[in-house]
């Protein structure tokens, strides 16, 4: 495995590669590597004959109050994984060789970006994820691109901007990897202590009583996301948002007739989370 830091390196690495007639799977990530990561670089693995890792804590997708300064890095620790996952590629550039200065471009998806993780940690957010994907492909110029599906709203920006803006690239989202006991896991799990890992389990609890309700014949959107509700609120748990949207557009449903995103955010000591299911409808 290559670890490069520079465009002018990948861009070169890659040419010979894909010159040859080889097919380039890209995973983009923000490192402190876990088993979710690990499967979305397994999946790239398997399907395409150059797999590039993009390592890059994106500052421009945190808000000034965000725990940028303390995520957690360990570029050491990830390398070593990706060499057992048979990555090719490590890119983890500083932020100065993607945001050189003068950089001015933004790239912001309307509409989709209005809810969810876009009203709570605000529009700068998806701006930043949007913008700075973009780049990655332009740099990588991958036939796929792997995201996880723990990031359901991301995933739907992401598919915005390639298909608005003709990007040559297929979006392969792959499904939550979990804790034994349902944690999906994070990066930012790693801010749990004890109590709080205990209680964080409580959000796919909820997303689970809720799913169960709608495998029983509910469709009523208010009693769904109400299940849920009831089971945060026994863990003493109040989320930021707790909402049943239309899994594609991200519209308020009332029913759960058409497939549908229950997604939940909240602090639990010291961490933000987010979780969702899928709640498949006729369609
Ligand atoms: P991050 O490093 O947190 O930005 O995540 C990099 C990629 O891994 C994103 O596409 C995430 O959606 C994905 N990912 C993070 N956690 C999980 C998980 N528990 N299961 C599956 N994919 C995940």
């Amino acid at each position: 495995m290559r670890i490069l830091r520079t465009i002018a390196e990948v861009r070169a690495a890659i040419t010979q590669e894909r010159g040859a007639g080889k097919t380039v799977g890209l995973v983009p990530t923000m490192g402190a590597f876990h088993e979710g990561h690990l499967s979305l670089m397994r999946q790239a693995r398997t399907h395409n004959d150059l797999v590039v890792v993009s390592l890059f804590v994106n500052p421009t997708q945190f808000a000034p109050n965000e725990d940028l300064s303390s995520y957690p890095r360990d570029e050491e620790s990830d390398a070593r994984q990706a060499v057992q996952e048979g990555v090719d590629i490590l890119f983890a550039p500083a932020a100065s060789e993607i945001y050189p200065d003068g950089f001015a471009t933004s790239i912001h998806v309307s509409g989709l970006t209005d809810v969810l993780d876009g009203a709570s940690r605000g529009a700068h957010h998806f701006d930043g994820v949007a913008t700075v994907v973009t780049k990655l492909f332009g740099i990588v110029r991958p036939d796929v691109a792997y995201f996880g599906q723990k990031d359901a709203q991301q995933v739907l920006v992401v598919r915005r901007v390639v298909r608005d803006l003709d990007l040559d690239v297929r979006i392969e989202a792959c499904p939550i990897v979990r804790e034994p006991d349902g944690l999906a896991m994070s990066s930012r799990n790693v801010y749990l202590d004890a109590a709080a890992r205990e209680q964080a389990a409580a959000l796919n609890r909820a997303l689970d009583a809720a799913q169960a309700l709608h495998e029983s014949g509910e469709r009523a959107a208010d009693r769904i996301v109400r299940a849920a509700r009831e089971v945060l609120d026994d863990a003493g748990i109040a989320p930021e948002y707790l909402e049943l949207r239309d899994a594609e557009t991200l519209e308020r449903v009332t029913t759960g007739d058409r497939d549908t995103l229950l997604a939940v955010a909240a602090r639990v000591g010291a961490a933000r989370l987010i979780d969702n299911h899928v709640l498949k409808g006729a369609r």
